[in-house]
């Protein structure tokens, strides 16, 4: 049993969902470069300096959930509790957490939230600490702004409910811990399992819960449309807008593929070059270094370093956008070009389109690729190697006065 302390956040994140797209649980998916989770749990950790913070996550997800640590500042991470694991249900998930809470010696407050809501204010979650401590049970809520309607199972509307008595409920919910710890275990005795919040259980069990102001931006991320639209309103955050260019070129040599944006392409020749040649790969990387003005590949990765050679250049496009996040910074844009009669690119262009977003960490239409030949003329007519172009826009913070 560790000491005792005051306040606790409960981070949920041990569901399986990935539907917003890429194959990664949506909680792990970059958002504007940065896991999702990574968000959240900055969120709090910066919000409540005075919390202990325990995610629950899915035992599959370690490593996902370790890569995600990392984009943690090293003084906030002192107070991240080792993760507990989750169960079958979300339900499961919050008790097992709250279990693991009582082991490290129980809190007074607790606040339960999704991992995919990372845009909550510290008001908000200051209320929600407040709220815990008047009332012992409540959440957010928002008023609606549409009609709601209750219907049957044949679709025909049976009654609508004054909308001013409604609220949509959000997280962080906050309970008195011990209420909350007793309702789930009872809950669970009970067999009871099918309550969708953690409000529900309180209810169920027996409590008044109330509600106080929630907050429109503080949006559950679930499908590609919420991450773009989170995308969008974190880019609008930075407003020094800037522009890098980048261009590489690599010859054929023997081979059987080559690299082009973190794809294997099948091919009769390979491109030569001291890492995987990946051409397009290294002239993003180089626009968003020039967009940042932090010199170039060559500089950061030198050909004459042994550790580089034959490296897959995802490396060092990982590397780029880790320095444009250590500056506050997003990548807002990528539009490249390759120039070969061979190979042709139209049948990859989505795959690439893909994996570069996915490795820059931001949705796939801000990526654009284009090919083109040189009508046979110069080295790349002569198919004796493939050139690039790039151009990245990145957005960053107003530098400090
Ligand atoms: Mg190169």
């Amino acid at each position: 049993m560790g000491a005792t302390f005051e306040l606790a956040i409960l981070v949920v994140a041990a569901g399986r969902g990935s539907r917003a797209g890429s194959g990664v649980p949506k909680q792990y998916r970059l958002l504007g470069g940065k896991p999702l989770l990574a968000r959240t749990l900055s969120t709090f950790l910066k919000a409540a300096p005075q919390a202990r913070v325990l995610p629950v996550i899915h035992p599959d997800d370690l490593e996902a959930y370790r890569k995600a640590l990392a984009y943690l500042d090293k003084a906030d991470l002192a107070r991240l509790l080792p993760p507990s694991h989750g169960g079958e249900t979300r339900q499961d998930s919050v008790r097992l957490g709250l279990e693991a809470l009582a082991q490290q010696g129980q809190p007074e407050i607790v606040l339960i939230h999704d991992g995919a809501r990372p845009f909550s204010s510290a008001d908000l979650i200051a209320r929600a600490g407040m709220a815990a401590r008047t009332h012992g049970a409540a959440v957010p809520g928002l008023e609606l702004t549409d009609t709601v309607k209750q219907i049957d199972s044949s679709g025909r509307i049976v009654a609508t409910p004054p909308r001013e008595a409604l609220r949509s409920v959000q997280t962080p919910q906050a309970f008195a811990f011990d209420l909350i710890l007793a309702a789930h275990r009872k809950a669970a005795q009970a067999g009871q399992n099918g309550l969708t919040d953690d409000a529900a259980i309180a209810e169920w069990a027996g409590h008044h819960v109330h509600v106080f102001e929630g907050e429109p931006e503080n949006m559950k991320i679930t499908s590609a449309e919420d991450f773009s639209r989170a995308e969008a309103k974190l880019l609008r955050e930075l407003p020094d807008v800037r522009i890098g260019q980048g261009f590489d070129v690599h010859a054929f040599g023997s081979g059987d593929h080559v690299w082009l944006g973190g794809v294997k392409i099948a091919h009769d020749q390979a491109l030569l070059g001291h890492s995987d040649a990946d051409v397009l790969g290294h002239a993003i990387t180089d626009a968003i270094l020039g967009a940042i003005g932090d010199g170039d590949i060559g500089s950061h990765f030198p050909p004459s370093d042994p550790q580089w050679r034959g490296a897959a250049s995802s490396i060092f496009l990982e590397a780029a956008m880790k320095k444009l996040r250590e500056r506050g910074g997003m990548l807002a844009h990528i539009d490249a070009t390759l120039i070969c009669e061979r190979p042709k690119i139209g049948p990859h262009r989505e795959a690439i389109r893909a994996r570069i977003a996915e490795i820059a960490g931001i949705s796939i239409d801000r990526v654009a690729l284009k090919a083109t030949t040189s009508e046979r003329l110069g080295f790349t007519g002569r198919e004796e190697g493939i050139a690039a172009l790039a151009i990245a826009t990145v957005r960053l913070p107003l530098g400090k006065i």
